[in-house]
């Protein structure tokens, strides 16, 4: 990657490393800030903790994990968005095994369902599909055939000079594009779907064809009993045994390098505390705007990504909607991205008290208004749209109803993406700046947030700290 380093902005190294002690295998230990407490900044702490270092975590909301954290829904506590863990989460299933969770998991079975034409079409087998009946025999094989391809490609950064339209217009037709894949791609990116690249396809169909067990076969879905709010419970609990510094409810509004060479961070409320090293987590248009001294390049490069933001409804229900896990849209005229059947995976008896979860997303570009719908409008969309989509939902079956939206969910794969990320070592020495914009050979999930800042900190951020405190 190239680097983004201004001479026309330069920040001293001076004193490095002012607070230094040293650990067992004669690195210095210094003092490290990192910001987000989501799966992202956990990870790096991990990281840090596992190299003798002495971490602080600030996070901005009152409770650690992000996207990934936990609410109320009634008596259940459960994640404020869906989560599942597939068998092929390796890295993911290694740090529950460290955290003594992996044992507990439950695996179930899933069954996947489409909307489409006004009807509710399970898609869950190799049968189903065969019979799937808005698409002929034809559309069916380049259907199978465009997700089996995608599925076997290696060399991903071609497919980003691609439009994503272009190549499964290629490679599925003009049928199957205008009937599955324009209105899905519409539902899940909007109108952003013109500027992105085929590396979007194909990381997600790589990864659900993972999920698979062989070919065309069921679908295997895990979680962790009491869900998120488990993990992050044990995960934050195994930093600070470990001697790390929790800060909640602490958003770092401003880093700042002193000339003494140690970094000075303004947490807003007239709170400030100093560090020797940053790595900063959150959203790439947050950290250009609480790093001053970035340099312009930097700055634009991060301003430049642009997020997939998400509005996404939690329904606790007295009975269940349907059989599948995921039900596809393909009718333009409904407003969700898809509908989340929680509880065909999540144990309804033993985890959400007898009750039913169903999550309803919307996702949209991190500018769109309908981010910023009232809740009262959205719940009467969902429900007035679950009432033509489901001739037996009714309102009344509803316990609890909650909205949960974040700006910045995921860097959309736009074309050429890659080629515009800003550096994780920056110009300002000792600064890291290592989000999950980053992904570049997948798509946004736990496991690969967690792969690439294993990654990324293991072959950028180390070295170059080390390199730094040998001077
Ligand atoms: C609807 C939805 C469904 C998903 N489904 C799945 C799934 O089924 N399986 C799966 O594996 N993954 C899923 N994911 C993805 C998963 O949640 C993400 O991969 C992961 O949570 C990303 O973690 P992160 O740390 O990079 O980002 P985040 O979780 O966004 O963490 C960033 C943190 O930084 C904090 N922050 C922001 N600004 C500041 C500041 N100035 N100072 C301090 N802290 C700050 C935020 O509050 C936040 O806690 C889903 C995500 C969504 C939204």
């Amino acid at each position: 990657m190239m680097s983004v380093a201004s001479p026309s902005n330069p920040v001293s190294d001076s004193s490095s490393t002012p607070h230094s002690s040293s650990t067992n295998d004669g690195s210095p230990s210094t003092r490290w800030l990192v910001i987000g407490g989501g799966v992202m900044g956990l990870q790096v702490a991990r990281d840090l903790i596992d190299r003798g270092q002495e971490v602080t975590i600030a996070e901005a909301a009152p409770t650690f994990g992000g996207l990934t954290s936990a609410w109320n829904l009634g008596d259940v506590i459960w994640d404020r968005f869906y989560h599942v863990t597939l068998l092929s989460d390796t890295k993911l299933r290694d740090l529950l095994t460290d955290l003594g969770l992996e044992s507990q998991m439950d695996w179930v079975e899933t069954k996947t369902g489409f909307y489409s034409g006004g009807q509710l079409i399970s898609m869950s087998n190799t049968a189903e599909f065969l019979k799937f009946p808005p698409l002929n025999l034809i559309q069916k094989l380049r259907l199978g055939g465009t997700i089996f391809y995608a599925s076997k490609i290696k060399n991903w950064r071609r497919l980003e000079k691609l439009s994503v339209e272009k190549w499964l217009r290629r490679w599925s037709g003009k049928g199957v594009f205008e009937k599955i894949w324009q209105p899905l791609l519409q539902a899940k990116l909007g109108e952003a779907y013109k500027q992105t690249s085929a590396a979007f396809i194909w990381a997600h169909t790589a990864r659900m064809y993972k999920a698979r067990r062989s070919g065309m076969k069921t679908e295997m879905f895990g979680y962790v009993p009491g869900g998120y709010a488990t993990i992050l419970d044990k995960w934050v609990g195994w930093l600070k045994e470990r001697g790390a510094e929790t800060l909640t409810s602490s958003p770092a509004r401003q880093v700042r390098k002193l000339e003494s060479g140690e970094f000075e961070v303004d947490f807003g409320d007239g709170r400030t505390q100093k560090f020797d090293n940053v790595v900063s987590t959150i959203a790439s248009p947050v950290i250009a705007d609480t790093v001053p001294q970035l340099s312009d390049e930097e700055k634009k490069r991060h301003r430049g990504i642009r997020y997939l933001g998400v509005v996404c409804a939690s329904m606790l229900m007295k009975k269940p909607i349907s059989e599948y896990y995921v039900t596809n849209i393909t009718d333009t005229w409904v407003p969700l991205t898809a509908v989340i059947e929680m509880s065909t995976i999540v144990n309804p008896d033993k985890q959400l008290g007898g009750n039913h979860l169903v999550y309803l997303p919307k996702y949209l570009p991190d500018d769109h208004e309908g981010l910023n719908e009232s809740d009262e409008d959205y719940k009467e969309k969902c429900l007035s749209t679950l009432e033509k989509m489901y001739d037996h939902f009714s309102r009344d079956q509803v316990l609890d109803f909650k909205i949960a939206r974040a700006k910045y969910v995921a860097a959309l794969a736009t074309i050429d993406y890659s080629t515009r990320l800003p550096d994780i070592v920056t110009s300002v020495p000792g600064f890291y700046a290592l989000n999950s914009a980053h992904i570049v050979k997948g798509n946004l999930n736990v496991n690969e947030t967690i792969t690439l800042g294993e990654e990324k900190f293991t072959e950028e951020v180390w070295p170059d700290y080390q390199r730094r405190v040998a001077k």
